[in-house]
């Protein structure tokens, strides 16, 4: 039985068979696009949808609301077919204030750096070879080169992330021996990293010092044996501790550790290369000061707050790197080719902090201009109630996010938006909702019985699109 398009189907046993549907002109660019497997698996699945349908209304056909054209089926076919090759991964408008968001992918890379990932992924590249001798070269030599300029180490190491980092470091250094770190300093980081249990893995054995709140030179000297292999201090990156606490200089800790002959290994978390960005947070120590204090071996993540991509940078004295160059974990933990030349391309800006300020979105939202932000929303909130959406300026802060200077507000002016009183009416949680439905995607907060929009996190050229976003659900 050939059907016509229009006929409707009320019965299982009245469905077409799969290679009918198959033939549908309508499937002509979608067997192009999707190839065939796939088609043919929306197609079944459309069927199958169809005849569970259908099936619990068959017993009476008569009075049945359910039906389907050969219309249906195809449109069935190509709604299915569109949402299985639309990525997950999905472009988001970050109206929530945190420059750092750990759910959105902490942070943006600069154009100059993403443009670097696109290039070095789309084609051949030097990666690993040395264009004068025309012979195999180091995968890392370029970044490496890069980070050694900036913060006048001996030597540089990079890797997949931080916690690889602080996981080869005590791998090549402590493993079977111990590693003495002060009890206030075993903190769970963003993302469930946990100090012990990354010592455990490394086979390196914790040795707690001191308590929660205070920790005196003491403490370490007392106990440093024959077993020690290093003092590693951890920054306490995601809280701050206030009142009657004390922690150990990095400068008293080095001679500590050099009085004994270990290596003092520092974990710094976020990585300020920017002192200008250092003195606006007022929290985060500067890796060239950490350098500068005699920390032998010292870590941080590329995608904090140097505004780069994922990375593990470990910086220090060269006959500690050196051996963790040859460590076998080193090829589980490398990087890949995008990463690194995005990492160099940031860290290239990094050579003039002025094009840095502009250029890295990190340091352009944490260091943008209080006037500049007012004066965004308020364009903004008037554009808003031209359309009729009751809107107003109101302070808040934004924050740094992931953990990075936790004790930092940055001043903003946000646009509140009261959605109870728009021409479309919504709940603050129901605009959130639709927010996060179509595209773009808007991830924004509430507060103040209002939804917030902090721009600070808005590209300006996402500007347009958000408004333009809201005005649809609202008006
Ligand atoms: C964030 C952080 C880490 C983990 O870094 P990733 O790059 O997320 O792997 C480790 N140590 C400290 C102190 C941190 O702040």
């Amino acid at each position: 039985m050939i059907m016509s398009k229009s006929m409707k189907i009320k019965t299982p046993r009245e469905l077409p068979p799969v290679n009918e549907v198959m033939c549908e002109e309508k499937l002509v660019t979608a067997l192009q696009i999707h190839g065939h497997a796939m088609v043919l698996r929306a197609v079944r699945n459309a069927l199958s949808e169809a005849r569970e349908a259908l099936l619990i209304t068959s017993d009476d056909p008569a009075t049945s609301t359910i039906s389907y054209s050969m219309d249906d089926l195809v449109n069935k076919t190509l709604d299915q077919l569109e949402l299985w090759s639309t990525p997950l991964i999905r472009h988001v408008i970050n109206a929530t204030g945190a420059i750092l968001h750990s759910n959105l992918g902490r942070a943006p890379l600069a154009p100059s750096a993403a443009e670097a990932a696109y290039n070095a992924g789309r084609a051949y590249s030097t990666l690993e070879y040395n264009l004068e001798e025309g012979t195999r070269g180091e995968r890392t030599a370029a970044v490496e080169i890069l980070l050694k300029r900036l913060t006048s180490v001996e030597s540089a190491l990079v890797v997949n992330n931080n916690a690889a980092a602080v996981l080869l470091i005590l791998a090549t250094i402590a493993r079977g021996r111990e590693v003495v770190v002060s009890r206030g300093e075993l903190v769970e980081i963003g993302g469930s990293f946990r100090i012990p249990e990354i010592m455990e893995e490394s086979g390196a054995t914790l040795r707690e010092v001191g308590t929660t709140n205070k920790t005196h030179p003491e403490d370490y000297i007392r106990a440093i044996g024959d077993e020690t292999a290093a003092i590693l201090k951890v920054n306490r990156s995601n809280f701050r501790m206030e009142g009657f606490t004390e922690e150990v200089d990095l400068d008293k800790l080095a001679t500590i550790a050099h009085q004994y002959g270990l290596p003092l290994i520092y974990d710094l978390g976020s990585g300020c290369l920017s002192r200008t960005l250092y003195n606006r947070i007022c929290e985060e120590p500067l890796v060239l000061d950490a350098s500068a204090s005699g920390a032998d071996i010292i870590c941080f993540s590329g995608d904090k707050l140097l505004g780069g991509p994922q990375a593990g940078i470990i910086i220090g004295r060269r006959r500690y790197i050196e051996v963790m160059r040859r460590h076998p974990l080193l090829r589980a933990f490398r990087c890949d080719k995008m990463t690194l030349a995005a990492l160099e391309a940031t860290l290239l800006l990094y050579f003039n902090p002025q094009r840095a300020h502009k250029e890295i979105p990190l340091l352009a939202m944490a260091l943008a201009d209080e006037d500049m932000l007012e004066n965004r929303s308020i364009s903004f909130v008037n554009a808003l109630n031209e359309a009729d959406v009751p809107a107003s300026l109101l302070n808040e802060s934004s924050i740094i996010g992931c953990g990075s200077a936790p004790g930092c507000k940055l001043v903003t002016p946000v646009v509140a938006i009261d959605p109870t009183c728009a021409p479309e009416r919504f709940t603050p949680d129901e605009l959130l909702s639709q927010l996060r439905k179509e595209r773009p995607v808007v991830i924004a907060r509430a507060g103040h019985e209002r939804v917030l929009l902090d721009l600070r996190t808005v590209f300006p050229e996402e500007e347009d699109a958000l408004l333009q976003r809201l005005l649809s659900i609202l008006v």
